[in-house]
């Protein structure tokens, strides 16, 4: 962030995924002052992770890097990245916002992104970009395609090395940085902090975590996407090309049944709601799965199909003729094969005889649920911004004006006020820019 910043925005947007970034540049094109906040080291949310993007198979990358540029690079949005929301506190009619900007430890200004400190690095850190599946550097650019292109030390596994302080010809590390608290001004705010998926270690019985061959949704993201972690499509157990996989959907959705499951918060029990995008994006990784191991049987397991979307019942039908096996079926538990193979046991009732039936797979992938990330709410001191019954981000005139919230001036946008897909979210952040918009006209006069 430039020293010399201004402390006053039209709009504070809260969340720089895909519907933050469309929220923060409709109201830049409209020549408001926008600020945009995000807690991770790149803006991109969880756009940027994704492989190819249903109905139409285009790069999610390609749509996503273009819009990623602009935004960094708009002359009215200030990116604060890396950053927590402290406390928003509304005072006569604008909100005064508290920000923590965590230290990189690089110098935004000076690092060229060439990243020779990440070739010396001995250190060896979990990838979350990759979902874990591989590493990367403690000192590192937080995945290739990150806007900006900066890197980071990770200080929680750094070796005091110094070899890449050695290495850094414009002099960008900075072990001694600190955090920075800065206040600011705003006339609105917009709420586009996105969802988390169901933890699969939440629903013990399909073994994830333990199983090493059972991998949930966003691993097979990774796993078929062009930034992809390996060459190849290798399950993470062995390594071995998998030919007989298996989806299991509403791993976490639609599901009562996991009030009391190990560790589960409040947040993730008895998730009773669909979440509108696990059968798109399972039966879009299938299709893709066959274009990349044409010989791999593929079996969806599914209590329901919902394609409700533009293209969508076409998708399915696409992916049925494609030769995707489709089994209407509740899957009971995942275990392993007991020969040592990596294989899984797959037991389940089917549904149209009613029978309990088991299966081989080499591979099963649980098709993981969206959940509310409402964290934020608790940054609003002196009012109370609402959620709704399943904790999502409240819509006060949902049907109406789907961005207003509990509190005048703060819009939402995106997952953040309930399950959605990319459309959506889009369409989303354009009525929450365009309320806002109105919002800060009519404040301004
Ligand atoms: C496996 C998988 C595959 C998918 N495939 C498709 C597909 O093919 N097609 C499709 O249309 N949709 C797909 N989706 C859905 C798509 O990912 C979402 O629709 C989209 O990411 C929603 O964007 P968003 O901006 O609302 O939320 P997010 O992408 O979650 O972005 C939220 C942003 O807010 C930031 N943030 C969160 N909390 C804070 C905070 N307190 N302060 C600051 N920043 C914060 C986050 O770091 C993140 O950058 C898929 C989803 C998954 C899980």
């Amino acid at each position: 962030m430039p020293e010399n910043i201004s402390n006053k925005y039209d709009a504070v947007v809260i969340g720089g995924g895909i519907a933050g970034q469309e929220t923060a540049l409709n109201l830049a094109d409209m020549d408001y002052k926008v600020l945009l906040v995000e807690k991770e080291l790149s803006i991109g949310g969880k756009m940027i992770q994704l492989s190819k993007v249903f109905p139409t198979l285009d790069c999610a990358a390609c749509i996503t890097t273009p819009k990623m540029s602009e935004t960094a690079r708009h002359p009215n949005i200030t990116l604060m990245l890396n950053t927590d929301v402290i406390e928003t506190v509304k005072t006569n009619g604008h909100f005064d916002i508290t920000l923590n900007i965590r230290p990189r430890y690089v110098d935004e200004a000076l690092c060229t992104g060439c990243q020779q400190c990440e070739w010396v690095c001995p250190k060896v850190v979990e990838d979350s970009y990759n979902s874990n599946m591989v590493g990367r550097k403690a000192i590192s650019i937080p995945f290739s395609l990150a806007n900006p292109k900066i890197a980071a030390i990770d200080m929680e596994q750094c070796l005091h090395c110094k070899k890449c302080e050695k290495v850094c010809v414009p002099k960008a590390i900075d072990y001694n940085m600190q955090p920075k608290r800065v206040n600011v001004e705003a006339t609105s705010v917009i709420v586009s902090t996105g969802f988390n998926l169901f933890k699969p270690k939440n629903k013990p019985q399909y073994g994830y975590g333990k199983y090493p061959n059972v991998i949930d949704a966003m691993q097979m993201d990774r796993l078929i996407a062009p930034t992809r972690p390996y060459n190849s499509l290798l399950r993470p157990g062995d390594g071995k090309v998998p030919d007989n996989i298996a989806y299991i959907l509403c791993t976490g959705s639609r599901d009562s049944s996991i009030e009391n499951a190990m560790g589960c918060s409040a947040e993730c029990s008895n998730n009773p709601i669909c979440s509108q995008i696990c059968c798109m994006y399972s039966i879009k990784q299938a299709q893709l799965l066959m274009g990349a191991l044409p010989l791999a049987d593929i079996t969806i397991y599914y209590m329901d199909i919902r394609a409700f979307g533009k293209g969508y019942e076409e998708f399915y039908q696409q992916a049925k003729s494609m030769g995707v096996n489709f089994i209407k079926g509740k899957v009971a538990k995942v275990t392993p094969k007991e020969d040592n193979s990596g294989n899984l046991i797959l037991r389940y009732e089917d549904v149209a005889t009613g029978k309990l039936k088991e299966v081989k797979h080499d591979l099963v992938v649980l098709s993981v649920g969206v959940l509310p990330n409402s964290g934020i709410v608790k940054t609003f001191t002196n009012q109370k911004l609402e959620l709704d019954d399943q904790r999502f981000i409240k819509q006060v005139d949902e049907l109406v004006s789907p961005s207003l919230t509990s509190i005048e001036g703060v819009f939402v946008a995106g997952t953040a006020a309930g399950p959605k897909d990319i459309p959506d979210s889009i369409l989303s952040a354009g009525s929450a820019a365009s309320e806002a918009a109105s919002y800060i006209k009519r404040f301004s006069n």
